[in-house]
């Protein structure tokens, strides 16, 4: 198998892989920012907004990281539910519906006890202990508690029951498994039937012109900029390498349907830099 541009065996990409993001892990975030711009955060909000999650559901987000994903996810839940306990505030002082129906609870009422006996929960699961270890201390500074778990698990052999989740999420981790098929293989394991995957990953940008940019500034800047900010030329030389490797839209799309998901689709985004494909188990 390949390591950027090297050819290395299985055993030791994962190795090497487990080593490129122990030693990023403290400066992952602010990496992340200096390299896309802060453009990240917005192809992870679309995921979100894509998603439209439901108060209630259970995701697991693996390759999770640092938890971003997870934090989205409780975010989007959270203003979901206040906006349904905001209409039922406003239903409940039209005098109209008191009048009429004092001893039923109000459709409304009734969505609002439902959401809040289901409470939505995330499980970010990741191989690399200290990616981890980051996210649970960005999870306490940023006060979150309550509905969230943090999991060591490799995405080729996940520690979880089968048909256990309502949205299995990978974004920028699946280019970093040794064997893409097992992992999607192991996402369909652990989907509830009507489940769905979704996928951001660095894909193969489609505008030539922008192609020609986003190689330059790829391979010569992002080595700078992991040097200069984490002090580590090497470990973000294998990230751009890693994504020109990964295989293309249609590919990963075939590479998705032949691990049994139905109604696979993506979308580009950013011309292509970034791929958003998602899928359902039936
Ligand atoms: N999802 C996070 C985000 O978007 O910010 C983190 C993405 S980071 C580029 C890739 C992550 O994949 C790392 O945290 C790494 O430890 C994890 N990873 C690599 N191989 C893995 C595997 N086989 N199973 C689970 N996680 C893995």
């Amino acid at each position: 198998t390949h390591f950027g541009f090297e050819t290395v065996s299985e055993g030791e990409k994962a190795e090497r892989v487990y080593k490129v993001f122990e030693s990023v892990a403290q400066k992952y975030d602010v990496m992340n920012d200096a390299m896309s711009l802060g453009v990240h955060r917005l192809w992870k909000d679309m995921l979100l907004h894509v998603m439209n999650p439901q108060p209630g559901i259970c995701l697991l987000d693996v390759a999770g990281g640092t938890g971003d994903i997870s934090f989205r996810f409780l975010d989007y839940v959270r203003s979901q539910r206040e906006r349904v306990a905001r209409r039922t505030a406003r239903a409940n002082q039209t005098p109209s519906w008191q009048e009429i129906s004092t001893s039923y609870t109000t459709p409304t009422e009734g969505i609002e006890m439902e959401t809040e006996a289901r409470e939505s929960r995330a499980v970010v699961c990741d191989i690399n202990k200290e990616m981890l270890k980051v996210g649970k201390q960005k999870a306490e500074s940023m006060g979150i508690s309550s509905g969230l778990s943090w999991v060591v698990g490799d995405a080729e052999e996940l520690p979880f029951d089968d048909d256990q989740f309502d949205v299995y999420t990978i974004a920028f981790g699946i280019r970093n498994v040794t064997h893409i098929d097992l992992a999607l293989q192991e996402a369909v394991r652990v989907l509830k039937p009507g489940g769905r995957f979704m996928c951001l990953e660095f894909s193969k940008v489609t505008n030539p012109l922008l192609a020609r940019l986003y190689d330059a500034y790829s391979f010569q800047m992002i080595p700078v900029l992991g040097e200069v900010i984490a002090g580590d030329w090497k470990s973000y030389q294998y990230l751009v390498e890693s994504i020109r490797k990964f295989p293309d839209q249609e590919t990963f799309k075939q590479m998705i349907e032949d691990a049994g998901l139905f109604s696979v689709r993506y979308h580009n985004l950013t011309g292509g830099v970034v791929a958003l494909h998602s899928g359902f188990k039936l």
